[in-house]
């Protein structure tokens, strides 16, 4: 595998990065994780843009214009063969002292990993996920803005061990208000009474790329979508709920807390989304093969 670092593309072996670089040291750096469907790169413009918005927000200047990114993304996935898969665009603060000074870290390190996907299995698909609500809080937006998707996911990742200690692969996180943020790396949606909702970013989410997608698919195709607090009573009620992603896609949930959503089984909403999804990341990509 082809990997690129800083404006080069090296064998996966000499991919190496330095035990000073501040985003091992400190997570100090932001990411994007983006898919390619049929050989396109999905979404590729919006994801970089928030990749250089998350970058602004931490004080980074990332050393290459958003045109550049997009080529790097595209180039490396061609490099790679890349039909079908995933992406990761890393960017660390560089390397710079075991001190805390970002500011001593001149050079970001700049990565890109274009991989094959590892999908969630089939049956989870038929069947739709059981959650738990985790104790582990979705940072605050005034600590670490959870908009920003920054390499330091201990949150999330934290979040994460009390779900598997629970028997459950994905879960429900709350703000310190407790109302409902996200998942731990996924944004929630509920079906209530014909609408569908899910929580304003505010409330502790990322501003996801798939979350943005689903809303404007469903929007088109006259499903009002409405963005509104959430509280845990409006999970263990609603008829629908599903979780979206860039890895996950479109995924139900048919379990919150023991309380059994619907009729148990994936919705019928979400069962058209999903396939309303599958149909919009065809037409949504940039070629990764020059035509
Ligand atoms: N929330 C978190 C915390 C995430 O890490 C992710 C991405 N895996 C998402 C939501 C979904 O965002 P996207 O649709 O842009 O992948």
């Amino acid at each position: 595998m082809k990997i690129y670092m800083s404006g080069k593309l090296v064998e996966e072996a000499d991919a190496k990065v330095s035990v000073f670089d501040h985003g091992l040291l400190y997570g100090d750096g932001v990411f994007e994780g983006i898919r390619a469907y049929h050989g396109k790169v999905f979404l590729l413009e919006e994801h970089v843009e928030r990749l250089y918005e998350s970058a602004k927000a931490i004080a980074l200047d990332i050393p290459m214009t958003r045109e550049e990114m997009c080529a790097a993304v595209v180039e490396t996935c061609r490099a790679n063969g890349i039909v079908d898969g995933y992406i990761r665009l890393v960017i660390t603060r560089g390397t710079g002292t075991l001190g805390l000074n970002p500011y001593l870290c001149k050079v970001p390190e700049i990565i890109i990993i274009a991989d094959g996907i590892q999908l969630y299995p089939k049956e989870l698909y038929e069947e739709g996920l059981k959650v738990v609500t985790v104790g582990t809080m979705r940072n605050n937006p005034e600590s670490i803005n959870p908009r920003i998707k920054s390499l330091n996911y201990l949150n999330n990742v934290m979040a994460k061990i009390e779900a598997i200690n629970a028997g459950v692969m994905e879960c429900i996180m709350l703000n310190n208000q407790g109302q409902v943020a996200e998942a731990s790396g996924d944004n929630i949606f509920i079906l209530k009474k014909g609408v569908l909702k899910t929580p304003p970013v505010w409330c502790g989410a990322l501003d996801g790329i798939t979350r943005r997608a689903v809303m404007r698919i469903a929007t088109d195709a006259g499903i009002p979508v409405v963005e509104e607090v959430l509280q845990r009573y409006d999970l263990f009620t609603a008829e629908e709920m599903f979780l979206t992603g860039t890895a996950a896609e479109v995924i139900a949930v048919t379990d919150v807390d023991r309380r059994v959503i619907g009729d148990g089984t994936p919705g019928a909403l979400t069962r058209d989304l999903q396939e309303r999804f599958r149909e919009y990341v065809k037409e949504n990509g940039t070629p990764i093969q020059a035509s």
